[in-house]
């Protein structure tokens, strides 16, 4: 294991500090962070005027190595997710969704997930550990080496709850919003969130530079209990509270509602009519996400027929609502599908000794 901190950790704060600290011109900061996070070249010495003792600085105590690409899949329709072995030998997936204009690239926050929605697959083997701002910013730039060119869309729907990990989010939103690195407009970052309530506003008070969609999932206390535990801790009126304070606060800014279809649990006229409400209420659109059934899983697809009746319903009601096909299905990266090999395993020896 290299026991050197990753310097895809240290934001522009960090660098200025180091170039105080070493008494270098704070203008150096600058440059790395133009090197490293605009035009991802790792090769801090062949940055011109570059002060020695800064140089060996960053080369003695930080490392720039990225971690290994264990597998690398691509589905009929051009997804590519990776399978990405962080240093102490954890695995996490990260996807990247090809479209016309620009590539979107889903992000993985945590090994495993701890809030246990039971339509997701990445729940079943519970939560191993945080990753890091560089674990993330790791993600980015093997996605920038994989297609030769950063993603310009981010989207935090990969494995974990980001508002569960909230330090390590926050710095790395910061990081790929940061003028003098990425640049990525806030509206091209989004955070979704299962409904960590604290966290929303906690989001609002640091004015976290990024777009926020609601896995909601439900419309009544009854139905969100049952797939989602954490409606039990915050429940749906505490939720739908934050989000409206979150979209006054924010002027002009909205909050996407996202809905995983299931047949028979949350696809019925009254669901959909609640929604209507719901979603009026925000001013927000909907995203609708036909089930994606996994071995194992005690929930099934809607039909066609269902998911249109329901997209048509909302769309009729005055609702922007979209159906989203999942893209890699066939490789097990659309929504709700992230599970490493080594989760998976972990997750039958649960299964086996009944935990689950
Ligand atoms: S849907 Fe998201 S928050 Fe819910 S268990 Fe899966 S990864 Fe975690």
């Amino acid at each position: 294991m290299n026991p050197k901190p990753s310097l895809l950790g240290l934001d522009y704060q960090d660098l200025l500090h180091i170039c105080e600290e070493l008494d270098v011109s704070p203008v150096h900061a600058k440059k790395v962070m133009g090197k490293v996070f605009r035009y991802a070249e790792f090769d801090l010495e062949n940055i011109p005027d570059f002060p020695k003792k800064l140089l060996q600085h960053m080369q003695e105590n930080y490392d720039l190595s990225l971690p290994e690409v264990v597998t690398a899949q691509q589905a009929d329709d051009d997804t590519q997710k990776l399978l990405i072995r962080m240093r102490d030998n954890k695995d996490v997936e990260s996807v990247l969704i090809p479209a016309e204009d620009r590539i979107t690239q889903c992000i993985s926050s945590q090994v495993g997930c701890a809030i246990g929605c039971e339509f997701c697959l990445t729940a079943t083997a519970g939560l191993t550990r945080n990753l890091t701002t560089a674990e993330m910013m790791q993600e980015v730039m093997i996605a920038q080496r994989t297609l030769g060119e950063f993603p310009r869309n981010i989207v935090m729907m990969g494995m974990g709850e980001p508002l569960h990990n909230y330090a390590h989010v926050a710095k790395f939103i910061r990081m790929l919003t940061h003028e003098q690195g990425m640049a990525l407009s806030p509206r091209r970052v989004t955070i979704s969130t299962a409904g960590l309530v604290p966290a929303i506003y906690r989001m609002l008070d640091d004015d976290l530079p990024c777009s926020l969609a609601v896995s909601l999932n439900a419309t009544t206390n009854e139905v969100r209990n049952s797939i989602m535990p954490i409606n039990q801790k915050y429940p749906l009126e505490d939720l739908l509270k934050a989000m409206k304070t979150y979209v006054a606060a924010r002027s002009r800014k909205r909050v996407l509602i996202e809905y995983v279809l299931l047949a028979g649990i949350n696809d019925t006229m009254d669901d959909a009519k609640r929604l209507v409400d719901i979603a009026k209420d925000m001013g927000s659109t909907v995203n609708i996400l036909p089930f994606n059934p996994f071995i194992g899983s005690k929930y099934q697809r809607p039909s066609d027929e269902v998911v249109d009746m329901f997209r048509n319903f909302l769309n009729d009601a005055g609702v922007v609502a979209v159906v989203r096909i999942s893209k890699g299905r066939d490789i097990s990266a659309a929504c709700g599908q992230l599970k490493t090999e080594v989760n998976q395993r972990a997750a039958q020896r649960k299964e086996r000794r009944g935990q689950i």
